[in-house]
């Protein structure tokens, strides 16, 4: 009888550290920037399919259920126009570019200024790129797609994605040629690249995709809040080369491959016609 109390006791107890660990870890996590113990390689042993076995704190990565990247199927998205227009509000800051291995990352060290998403506001921390694209749209994948990574006071992430396809230069990375040419031969190397204005990333649509994901890097943080721009936008050849050509990391891709969507729902904002005028 005793033992029995105990085991139950022991149950309890056991079920409510589960709780506690559930409630301190949303999306806390920030990508990890030395990517030397991953590889983006098909059946490699540090490959995708394996990061989840890496390390403990990356297991999201191999059991998680709601991970990014996904395929953004037209016919599955759910049109609304409740969710209203994105709120950027961007400023110029100082920022610093680095080579983590397998992607260049621009960390800003002021502030940059955020976005607002269902009241709760994101500040721009960092943006980095990936190519090809990760997500895709009715299972089209594109060239490259900038990720615009932002952190709310109480650590949630909100990850703004936009893809481009082979076309005219962008010009935010016409403006960042010289410095990702500088730090092309150095690996994990820094430059600091003095102020650059978020506001120069051009989205040109008001039209986006939402849902809940996860980052696509370990530790594949979930409850990460995507917003996918719908208009996709162009970039150089050259361009996608020398971001590629950079990290020096002998693959052609840093993209994740594509997650089940499983009970997710996708919503594509389509501003009204009163709105739109
Ligand atoms: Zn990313």
């Amino acid at each position: 009888m005793e033992k029995k109390l105990f085991t139950q006791l022991f149950s309890c107890v056991i079920f409510f550290l589960f709780v506690l660990v559930l409630l301190s870890s949303p999306a806390a996590s920030q990508e990890v920037d030395d990517e030397s113990e991953f590889d983006y390689t098909k059946n490699s042993e540090k490959g995708p399919d394996r990061w989840g076995e890496i390390k403990p704190e990356w297991s999201a990565c191999g059991n998680g259920t709601m991970q990014s990247p996904i395929d953004l199927l037209n016919e599955r998205v759910e049109v609304v126009s409740h969710l209203g227009r994105l709120k950027r509000s961007y400023k110029p800051s100082n920022a610093t570019l680095m080579n983590r291995g397998h992607d260049m990352k621009l960390s800003f060290e002021g502030e940059a200024g955020s976005i607002e998403i269902n009241g709760t506001e994101y500040e721009l921390k960092q943006l980095h790129w990936h190519s090809p694209s990760e997500h895709t749209i009715s299972g089209v994948r594109f060239d490259l797609e900038l990720h615009m990574v932002h952190q709310s006071q109480d650590g949630k992430i909100a990850v703004v994605g936009i893809m481009y396809k082979i076309g005219r230069p962008d010009s935010f990375l016409l403006s960042l040629r010289d410095h990702l040419e500088n730090i092309t031969d150095t690996t994990s190397g820094e430059s600091v690249v003095g102020v650059i204005d978020p506001r120069a990333i051009k989205i040109g649509s008001r039209k986006y995709y939402r849902y809940l994901g996860s980052l696509t890097t370990p530790p594949c943080t979930e409850n990460v809040v995507w917003t996918i721009v719908r208009k996709v936008r162009t970039v150089t050849r050259e361009q996608v080369k020398l971001l590629r050509v950079a990290v020096h990391d002998d693959s052609n891709s840093n993209a994740r491959p594509l997650q089940p969507i499983n009970w997710r729902t996708v919503q594509l904002y389509r501003p009204n016609e009163k709105e739109e005028n």
